[in-house]
Formats: structure tokens, sequence, C-alpha cells
């Protein structure tokens, strides 16, 4: 609600946010577009509580986030494993340090691990992944929180062509089995019309108001023939 956000810059100020209203529902999948520098990476930021506004506030449920003990997790363009701990140990990582006990948080990792396709590698060191591998795991390492939003920016960015829309539809069959809501910024229109219900579209020097355009498509969100026949239409 009504988040503003600038930042220092020779000796001016630059203003990136400027009083912003967004809703998110439960559920969705809403991208964030526009181009570089318009402000989706600090949006996000904010919304992970990463970053505070200088004005507004988010909230969840009608609550502040402060308040609420919902969990966010967000996903970076790297994944940024740490390298001396192996696939397992970094999924588990994020629920140890919450102080759930090391046993049931590698059992719960296992099942993350196994959801992203990557059984076989658990025992795997990060520098014996490819980069669609390193990053199924911080998606792995993410959902192992459970949870209720999943902020992710770029997330397939630095991928190739391929590895990146085999990630597309990892990240659909992800958010089917475990309903997680998503906000996902991304450079990728074409990624934001095939996973997304919303498309957040902002720009550069905050003359236009934000848009919110609801994506018209049937949301196969799947590349089967269908899928690319309505997107076609
Ligand atoms: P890109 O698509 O290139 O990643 P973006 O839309 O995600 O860009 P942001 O990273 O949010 O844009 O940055 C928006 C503006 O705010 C940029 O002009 C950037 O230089 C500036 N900015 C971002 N973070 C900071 C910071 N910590 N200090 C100062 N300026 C910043």
């Amino acid at each position: 609600r009504g988040l503003s956000k600038s930042y220092a810059l020779n000796r001016s100020s630059l203003s990136v946010l400027r009083n912003l209203d967004l809703d998110v529902n439960g559920g969705e999948i809403l991208a964030i577009v526009g181009p570089s520098g318009c402000g989706k990476t600090t949006l996000l930021r904010v919304l992970a509580g990463l970053e505070s506004p200088d004005r507004g506030e988010v909230l969840i449920d009608g609550h502040p986030v402060a308040g609420v003990g919902r969990e966010r997790a967000v996903i970076f363009q790297e994944p940024r494993l740490l390298p001396w701990l192996t696939v397992l140990e970094n999924v588990a990582f994020g629920l140890e340090v919450r102080g759930v006990p090391a046993a049931q948080a590698r059992e719960r990792a296992r099942h993350y691990i196994h959801l992203v396709g990557l059984t076989e590698f658990a025992e795997a060191w990060p520098r014996q992944l490819s980069g669609g591998m390193a990053q199924r795991v911080g998606i792995a390492r993410a959902l192992t929180v459970q949870p209720e939003i999943l902020l992710l920016d770029e997330p397939f960015g630095a991928l190739d062509a391929m590895t990146k829309l085999t990630m597309q539809e990892e990240l659909a069959r992800i958010w089917r089995e475990e309903g997680v809501t998503m906000i996902l910024v991304t450079h990728d229109l074409e990624e934001a019309i095939f996973l997304a219900d919303r498309v957040l579209v902002l720009s550069r020097d905050n003359s236009d108001p934000a848009r919110l355009i609801d994506v018209d498509l049937p949301r196969p969100r799947d590349r089967s023939e269908q899928g690319f026949v309505a997107m076609r239409r």
C-alpha cells in the first residue's frame, strides 16, 4: 500500500517506487516486468522485507508483515550455494538455522531435492552442478522452508535457452503441486506470459502509473500443443 522508495544519487535523490499500490492474490503467479532500472528488484526486495520502503507498507492478509510469522522465500538469479556444504546440506541449512533438528531438516530437504529432480545429486558438491542444476537446488532450498510466498528475481536469467524452458515448466509444476503464491521479476515477456496470471508493468521514469495486465490466455503452463496454439492465437 502506497509504497515509495528513493535512493540517494549524486547529492540528489532517485525516486524508484512512487506511491505504488498492488494487490497479490493468494495462489497466483504475478510477474513484474519493465525496462532495466525501473525498480523491479527494489520492489521485490521491499516485498521480501530485505529493504524498507520510505513510505507505505506491505500487508499480508491485512496485517503488516512484521507482525505475521508467514514465510517469504527469495530466489535470486545466482543461487549462491555454500561451496563447503553438499546439496543436501545446502537445502537443509535454512531449516537448521530455524532450529529444526538436523535429522528432520534433512528428511524434508530430501523431499524437495526429489521434487526438483536432483535425488541422485543429494551428496554432490555445488561445484559439480551445472547452472540449471544449481538453480534447482536454490529452488529446493527456498521451498524447504515451506514459504507461502515465493519471490523470484530473474531466476532463470543466467541459464541457456533450453534449460530455461525446462526450468519454467518445472516451476509451473511446482506451483501446481505446492500451491505457493509466486511473484516473479523477469526481463522475459514470453516467460511472464507463460507463467503468470497477471503482469505488473513498471515504467522507468515513473511518469506512467504502474499498470496491471491480466494475462488473457488459457493457463496451461505447459508447452503442450494446445498451449502453443493458445499462445499463438
Ligand atoms: P534491472 O532490470 O536492470 O535489474 P530493476 O528494474 O530491477 O533493473 P532496480 O535494481 O530496482 O531496477 O534499480 C532501480 C534503480 O534504483 C536503478 O536506477 C538503480 O541504480 C537504483 N538502485 C537500486 N539499488 C540501489 C541502492 N542500493 N543504492 C542506490 N541506488 C540503487
